[in-house]
């Protein structure tokens, strides 16, 4: 996709601090983080929204939530515990039209979110 700031990630167009790579799956440290552990795991495969996937979607989706666990455990905070979040559209908060996973973690979360 070609204005999509994470395709360029994928892309290797921009930047991105990589902390897990395979062949459907992408994660980078957010440029803002909101945590002292933030990370993003993207499909490498462009969707713009959570709301786009479909039926034959859901072995991606699965590993997804996988490799968000694998990104835990890698960046430390699976003992201490983490929080993985995906917003949707403007009241979700969405800001990037390509669907990613936060995975944040290293202090205590608040609940309920902002
Ligand atoms: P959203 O608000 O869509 O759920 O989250 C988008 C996230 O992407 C934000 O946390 C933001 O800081 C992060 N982000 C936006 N642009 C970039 C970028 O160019 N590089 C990285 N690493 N993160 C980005
Ligand atoms: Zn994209």
């Amino acid at each position: 996709m070609a204005d999509c700031i994470f395709c360029k990630i994928v892309a290797g167009e921009i930047s991105a601090q990589v902390v897990y790579e395979d062949d459907q799956f992408l994660a980078f440290e957010d440029i803002n983080g909101q945590a002292p552990t933030h990370t993003l795991v993207i499909p490498k495969r462009h969707i713009d929204r959570l709301t786009d996937l479909q039926e034959e979607d859901a072995s991606l989706v699965g590993k997804w939530l996988l490799v968000g666990n694998q990104v835990a455990r890698q960046t430390g905070i699976a003992a201490s515990g983490y929080r993985l979040v995906v917003n949707c559209n403007a009241d979700g908060g969405q800001t990037v039209f390509h669907i990613h996973l936060h995975v944040l973690g290293g202090r205590a979360m608040r609940w309920p979110p902002g």
